[in-house]
Formats: structure tokens, C-alpha cells, sequence
């Protein structure tokens, strides 16, 4: 037995090494699926094709963020038809592009020609007629975006054969399409993720084709390619514009207003091919012209798909409620189209039938729609103009829907908060004003759905008056309820009464001010006396060498991170744990102290926390004194808290959510700014936890063996602070060893039972 075991160990560890070496070769795969040509026009011999820049033919793998972003910057020598504006970069430092292609005549009057269409965007400057000449002598705009979700790769090898289609082609069709429209082409929304994902081909890819869609090859590993660099989706981010790649995006698409946006993605691997126009519910604050356009655009693409034999849906499963996808643009006047084009990894991927679908026929796909789509916005460009038109007078009519409608976030000390709103608003147009005296209306709605009559709004609220040029965006993010058909609401309700299912994508609650937890009303009239500009809060950093402290109101978001870069450089912070006066300046419980006798050794201190201040743009006080009145708390008593320097771990890896890895992540990095580990949760049980004194448990599915249990609850026991979020924190307490956490459930002597 016991040499059976030495000779099968000798045999695993060696001898597959000596027979592959020795004996056998792979079997050689001919993985020649999909024999059409995707490119077949007749091009100029001076512009690379895009094989050129690739270490295979072009589209039948996956390109490379390093491969595409090569292309474009030779393309951009080579041809007089392009202008590369790179709109941002990644967390990875990996360029953004937006390529703008047309005749060489309009990319030469490129800012004219967005200067007209700005023009068009405010019916409150431009007459009927006026606006009829700009629209004659406008080309047509198109956004053609691709691969947002970085594992969903075959958008961006379409749209490098797109680019070179239309920079190369002679052919008479394309140049006529440049003479008349700008097509402006996002190849690779997110090539971190995109990078994460080619890796892992390289990583999984054996000898031979695989052609398996749960294989590791084709879906990748932990924490997947979908995400960007801190695993945020973003293609949830257009209207949050948390990460640099949307803002940076975000910013050129408002300043173009193109007539329609494509989004191209890919969905199940078992799947086909689905395009626009949604089905209900739709959000009821789009055009319902662009639902019509919609599905113009999807006749003509599903003609194209007919031809070749290519199967494809629309609507099903694609509603149109959240207004946060890139489909935003569309409460801003363009027809968004998304693509979701079945994942082919590269290899292909054998299908139901028995058939194999080709990783290039899945490029082919988007490529095909790209070009369907193009041409019919190139015929019905004037006429979604017009339409367009129409909608811009509409929202800024004194008898529309938005005219008598005024969203009022009421004022806050919050000032840190307030301002991050303000930056999202005004990223989108939206106009802002202060109230410069208090305002008495006849009723207010409150984001309760409470109507309270003859309502005061003080002075200094955040006024916007919905007859503006962006107003069904702004109604759509700022309703405190958004408008679902009766039939759709019984819909929903069947399918959840049914099974649990609901017809709802994903999001159904979006409102700002409560997601940023602002107080607001909406007033049924349109508010527009009394009214200034609104200005930022700007900060007032009052440093006084000589003072006693320095301190930071806690009403203000931003004294969290005011605290913990102090603490990460290694000054002693205080935390105020009661409503304090000191110096006559007021301080909410919370508030952050900065005692100079706590820091007695620390050179720079003054310019440390001045640093730190201007950083955050938040305002600091000084205090000469450490008396508090009466009860109010003093500088030497028990209120004021000597705060200890975080040693954060963030458990992470498999069974946790790479999203609240991602936020929880980008959090203490990006805005509090505190050094901190990604632990990997099998290390739980023999890592050396008392390195750490706070431990975040993202949410997830964290599948905790004994020893690893054991290794937590003895570090609680010692002092450490353990955070867990969402489902961790339900295992937690259901577990009952991690101290007094209780299920709800739990916490009733004995259960109760109704007869
Ligand atoms: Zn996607």
C-alpha cells in the first residue's frame, strides 16, 4: 500500500511531464469558424489595417487596451478624416479616447458645429426659424460606445474595424455618410477591466479551443473584467460620475448632444442578440419621439440581421425606468440603442443546437448594427432634428408638463455634501439658485408624498425651477416617485406574487435627494423671484498659530476624512462626543479636535492640518480657549475622545461582493485617504490579525470555516473592531459567537404566535 502511494505520488508529480515532453504533441485545432471577411470595402493603402497593430487576424480574438489605444494613436498620423480627443484616464493610467470621424471639411469646423447644436439645446435664445437654418445646415451626430463592461469585449474589436472602415473606405456609401455626419466612436469604455479580462484569457488558455462557456477561459476569475479599476459598474455611474473614466465621458457627450448614443454590450453566452426599442415600464420622462425613432433604428438593423440568417429580439427583458444607464442622455434628447451581443470569450462557444458561434461573428454582429445604425440616422437625421427641436421647446414652454414644477433641497450645514450634489447637477446643465429671502407657497410635497399647505422655504435653499432646457432630466432624478403605468404595477406585482420575480431590471429607486439624504420638496409652480445664481460653499480656514486647538464641525461629511489623513500622518486627533461651544464657535457632537498639546512634537503641525483643510476644501476654526459654559463640555473633561489610528484590513476575494469590495475599497482609499490591506478571507484563519484594529467584512456569501471563525471572534475578544455590511452582517449575527449581535428575530424572549 504504502509503495502504491510513492509510485503514484512519484507518477503526478513527474511522469505527465515526461510523457507530454516525450510523447505527445497537442492536437492541432484548426479554429477557422467563421470564414467572412468582416472588412470589405475597398480602402486607401496608406491607413494600417487594423491586423496591423495585432498579434492575430483581426476579430478573431480579443485586442489588447495596449493594442487598441496603438491603433488610434498611429490612426490619428494617418488620416485627415480624425480627431482623437482622449477624455480621460483610467485609475490605471490607461487613455479614454473619443474618436471623432467625418469628411476633413467638417473636422475642421468641429467647434462651429457644436456651438450651433448648442444653440438648438436652448429654446429660450433661438427663434423658430433661426433654429430651422441651424438644422439645415447641421451633419449629423452619432455616439457609437462600446465594451463598458470590460469582459464584454467584442463592442471594441468591432469598433476598431468601425474606425478603420470609415477612416480607409473609398467606397462612395462612406464617403458620403463623413460628408454628411460626425460619427464620433468611444472604442473601449473601460479598459482597466478590459485589461483585467484579456489577462485572464492569457491566463486560462490551454492548447487547445475551448469551447465551453462556464470554463474559467470564458468567464474569468474574481473579481471579473466587468468592473473598472475599483470593481464599480459603470454603466450604473453616468449620473453619480464617482469614477474619472464617466465624468471625463460624461462632460464630452453633454457638450455634443449626439442624436443617438450606442451602447454596445454582450449578455449569456446561450443568448443571441437583443436590441432597442425598451418595453415598458418606461420612464415617463423620455420623448416618446425617440420610441419611435427607436424603432426605425431596430427595423432597419433587424433587415440587416435577416439577411444574413443572424437571430435577434427587442424589448423582453430590456425596460427603460432608471434613467442611470448611458441611456441618461436620452432624458437629454438622444435616442440611446443598446446592444447585447451573446459572449463568445474568443474561442466560441458551442451553442444549444450543437453549433459553435465564432468569437468574429460576434464582432461581426456589432459591427453590422454600428453600420445599420449610422445609416439610418444619416436618412433621418433632419427629421430628429426637428423632433429634437420640439422637445427643447417643450421643456422650457410656460404651458408644458415641467412648467409649473420647481424641486426645492431645503438648507443644511452640510455643506461637503450639498456641494457633491451641486457638482452632479451642474455636470448635467441643470440651472441653480439660492433663494435670497423666505418664500411662502401655497403647497410643498414633501419625499414622504406628504402635501404640506402654505409652506415656508428659507432663505438660501437650493431653488431649481423645472422650465429649463434639461428639465425631464432633472425630473426624472429629483421626483421623489417615479410614474409607472397601472397595468405595468400589475405586472410587477403578479410576477412577485407568482414566483418572486419581478419585471424589473434593477434599479427602481433613484431619487438624489434621498440617496444623498438631503431634506427637499417639490412646489407645483414655477419659482422664479427672489431668486441668485447658486455658488458653491466656499471654505473658510481660520488657522491661528497661538490657538489651543483647531477643530472641524461634524454637520460636514468631509470632517471624517479630515480626521483620518490627520491620523494617517500621525496627529493625535480628538473626537467631541456632545454639542460643544468653544470661542463662540458651536461644534455638533462629533466634531473633529485638533489639541496643540497633543501634539507637542509634531513639526508643520499648522501647515499639516492646513494641507489637509485645503485639501478637503473644508472649513476649520480655531479656539483660543478650552472653557465650555455651564455643562457644555471642556478641553481636559471625559467629552473630548483621544482618537486611535486605524489598522484597517478589508476582507476580500471569492464569496465577497466585488462591488462592496470596490466601494468599501475606493472609500477609505480615495476619500478618507488611509493606507489599509485587501486581505484575502482564506487567510482568516493564520493571518496575524493584531496588525489590524479594524476589520471590514464586505457584504457576501463569506463562507467561514472554524479556524477562521476562531481567529475573529478571538481578535473581537482583544479589542477589534469588526465592520460587516449587508448579508456579512446577517451571518454574523446569526451565527451568535461574534459578541452581541442579534438577528431581529432573535432578540424576543421566546417566540410569539398569533392564532
Ligand atoms: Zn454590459
Amino acid at each position: 500500500m504504502k509503495n502504491l502511494i510513492a509510485l503514484s505520488l512519484f507518477c503526478s508529480l513527474f511522469c505527465p511531464a515526461l510523457i507530454s515532453e516525450e510523447l505527445m504533441k497537442p492536437t492541432s485545432f484548426s479554429n477557422d469558424l467563421y470564414s467572412v471577411e468582416i472588412l470589405d470595402g475597398n480602402y486607401l493603402p496608406d491607413i494600417d489595417k487594423p491586423s496591423s497593430f495585432l498579434n492575430f487576424n483581426y476579430g478573431e480574438r480579443v485586442a489588447s487596451p495596449a493594442q487598441v489605444s496603438s491603433a488610434i494613436v498611429a490612426w490619428s498620423e494617418q488620416s485627415n478624416r480624425l480627431k482623437v480627443v482622449e477624455y480621460a484616464k483610467s485609475h490605471e493610467g490607461r487613455p479614454l479616447y473619443a474618436l471623432f470621424i467625418s469628411a476633413p471639411e467638417n473636422i475642421n469646423n468641429l467647434e462651429a458645429i457644436k456651438s450651433n447644436i448648442a444653440k438648438l439645446s436652448d429654446a429660450r435664445n433661438v427663434s423658430d426659424n433661426e433654429a430651422k437654418s441651424i438644422i439645415k445646415s447641421l451633419p449629423s451626430v452619432a455616439w457609437m460606445a462600446y465594451s463598458i463592461h470590460g469582459n464584454e469585449t467584442s463592442g471594441a474589436d468591432a469598433a476598431l474595424g468601425i474606425i478603420y472602415h470609415l477612416i480607409a473606405s473609398t467606397d462612395s456609401d462612406v464617403m458620403d455618410m463623413l460628408s454628411e455626419m460626425i460619427i464620433v466612436v468611444d472604442p473601449m469604455m473601460n479598459p482597466d477591466g478590459r485589461d483585467r479580462f484579456v489577462k485572464s484569457l492569457e491566463q486560462f488558455r490551454g492548447t487547445s479551443p475551448n469551447y465551453d462557456d462556464q470554463s474559467l477561459l470564458h468567464t474569468g476569475d474574481w473579481p471579473y473584467g466587468r468592473t473598472n479599476h475599483y470593481f464599480f459598474d459603470l454603466n450604473r455611474d453616468w449620473l453619480y460620475l464617482t469614477q474619472p473614466e464617466t465624468r471625463g465621458r460624461v462632460a464630452l457627450i453633454n457638450e455634443w448632444r449626439p442624436q443617438i448614443l450606442v451602447d454596445g454590450h454582450e449578455m449569456g453566452s446561450q443568448d443571441t442578440f437583443m436590441t432597442g426599442p425598451p418595453r415598458e415600464p418606461i420612464n415617463k420622462n423620455i420623448d416618446r419621439d425617440l420610441i419611435k425613432w427607436g424603432n426605425q433604428f431596430a427595423n432597419d438593423q433587424a433587415n440587416e440581421f435577416d439577411k444574413r440568417g443572424w437571430r435577434f429580439y427587442t424589448g423582453e427583458w430590456h425596460e427603460d425606468l432608471y434613467p442611470g444607464y448611458s441611456f441618461y442622455a436620452q432624458f437629454r434628447g438622444t435616442l440611446g440603442i443598446l446592444y447585447e451581443q451573446s459572449r463568445m470569450a474568443e474561442d466560441g462557444v458551442r451553442r444549444p443546437e450543437g453549433s459553435i458561434q465564432s468569437y468574429k461573428e460576434a464582432v461581426h454582429h456589432q459591427y453590422i448594427s454600428t453600420l445599420a445604425n449610422l445609416k439610418t440616422l444619416q436618412r433621418n437625421s433632419y427629421q430628429m432634428y426637428l423632433d429634437y427641436w420640439d422637445g427643447r421647446k417643450f421643456n422650457v414652454s410656460k404651458n408644458g408638463k415641467y412648467a409649473n414644477q420647481t424641486f426645492v433641497i431645503l438648507p443644511t450645514d452640510n455643506h461637503g455634501r450639498l456641494n457633491a450634489l451641486v457638482a452632479k447637477l451642474e455636470a448635467q446643465d441643470v440651472e441653480l439658485y439660492r433663494n435670497t429671502k423666505v418664500l411662502t407657497v401655497q403647497s410643498a410635497l414633501k419625499q414622504t408624498g406628504e402635501l404640506v399647505e402654505n409652506f415656508l422655504i428659507p432663505k438660501g435653499s437650493l431653488i431649481i425651477p423645472n422650465r429649463q432646457p434639461e428639465a425631464p432630466l432633472i425630473a426624472a432624478i429629483l421626483e421623489f416617485d417615479a410614474d409607472i403605468d397601472e397595468s405595468v404595477l400589475l405586472e410587477e406585482r403578479q410576477a412577485n406574487l407568482r414566483d418572486g420575480s419581478s419585471v424589473m431590471y434593477d434599479a427602481t429607486a433613484f431619487n438624489f435627494t434621498m440617496m444623498f439624504g438631503l431634506s427637499a420638496v417639490t412646489v407645483p409652480e414655477n419659482l422664479s423671484n427672489n431668486l441668485e445664481s447658486w455658488l458653491p460653499f466656499p471654505s473658510s480656514i481660520e488657522l491661528n498659530e497661538d490657538a489651543v486647538m483647531w477643530a472641524v464641525n461634524s454637520e460636514d461629511d468631509r470632517s471624517v476624512a479630515f480626521a483620518a489623513r490627520l491620523m494617517e500622518k500621525n496627529i493625535n486627533v480628538r473626537i467631541i462626543d456632545k454639542d460643544a461651544v468653544l470661542s463662540s464657535h458651536s461644534l455638533s457632537r462629533g466634531s473633529v479636535a485638533v489639541l496643540a498639546m497633543d501634539n507637542i512634537n509634531y513639526e508643520d503641525l499648522i501647515d499639516d492640518i492646513r494641507q489637509i483643510a485645503t485639501d478637503l476644501d473644508i472649513s476649520l476654526v480655531s479656539i483660543e480657549s478650552g472653557f465650555g459654559t455651564k455643562e457644555l463640555p471642556d478641553w481636559g473633561g471625559r467629552h473630548f475622545l483621544l482618537l486611535q489610528k486605524p489598522q484597517i484590513a478589508i476582507l476580500s476575494h471569492a464569496n465577497f461582493s466585488s462591488y462592496d469590495v470596490g466601494v468599501t475599497w475606493w472609500s477609505i482609499d480615495q476619500y478618507l485617504g488611509i493606507r489599509h490591506s485587501q486581505l484575502n478571507s482564506s487567510m482568516a484563519g493564520y493571518a496575524d490579525l493584531r496588525r489590524y484594529n479594524t476589520i471590514v467584512m464586505p457584504s457576501g456569501y463569506a463562507d467561514l470555516n472554524g479556524s477562521q471563525k476562531e481567529a475573529l471572534m478571538a481578535w473581537v475578544a482583544q479589542g477589534g473592531t469588526l465592520i460587516a455590511h449587508n448579508r456579512s452582517s446577517r451571518l454574523i449575527a446569526s451565527t451568535n459567537d461574534f459578541g452581541n449581535v442579534k438577528l431581529l428575530q432573535n432578540t424576543f424572549e421566546r417566540n410569539f404566535s398569533f392564532r
